[in-house]
């Protein structure tokens, strides 16, 4: 399992997460994801304007892992521009799944995800919120990260 420190870091974010609600307004996008390994599930609530996040937040239910990583995604992609954003997101990714740091990137709290490299079955948890923040760049924006 993670690490101790690291999981003390991880279960502050799943019990106390940050930005969670519902965001309204015309420039409000929205998608709701699934992670089928898990049944975690997020509906993702974000506003984008001039290539930077203006407002993002997020309604789930699921394990500590994804909840914790919503959590840690919308502290590191708010007010963010999108080239950003798209820095973090591959270097998330890396850490998952290859267990490595990005060097220049900070991925603050996140990096306390880094343990769950060593559980593939739980990687769709951590990745979760991002994959979701694609979807809906995607759809709502065309704005694509690879
Ligand atoms: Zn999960």
């Amino acid at each position: 399992m993670l690490e101790n420190l690291y999981r003390t870091v991880v279960m502050e974010h799943a019990k106390h997460r940050k930005n969670v609600g519902i965001l309204s307004g015309e420039d409000v996008h929205k998608v709701y994801y699934k992670n089928p390994t898990c049944g975690d599930v997020i509906t993702l609530y974000i506003k984008v304007k001039e290539d930077a996040i203006r407002d993002v937040s997020f309604e789930g239910e699921g394990c500590s892992i994804s909840m914790a990583s919503s959590s840690m995604m919308t502290e590191l992609i708010k007010n963010e521009d999108l080239e950003k954003v798209k820095s973090k997101r591959l270097a998330f990714e890396k850490l998952i799944r290859e267990g490595k740091e990005t060097q220049d990137q900070d991925l603050g709290e996140a990096l306390a995800l880094e343990g769950v490299h060593k559980l593939r079955a739980r990687h769709n948890c951590a990745l979760m919120a991002w994959q979701a923040l694609d979807k809906v760049l995607e759809n709502a924006y065309n704005y694509n990260f690879s």
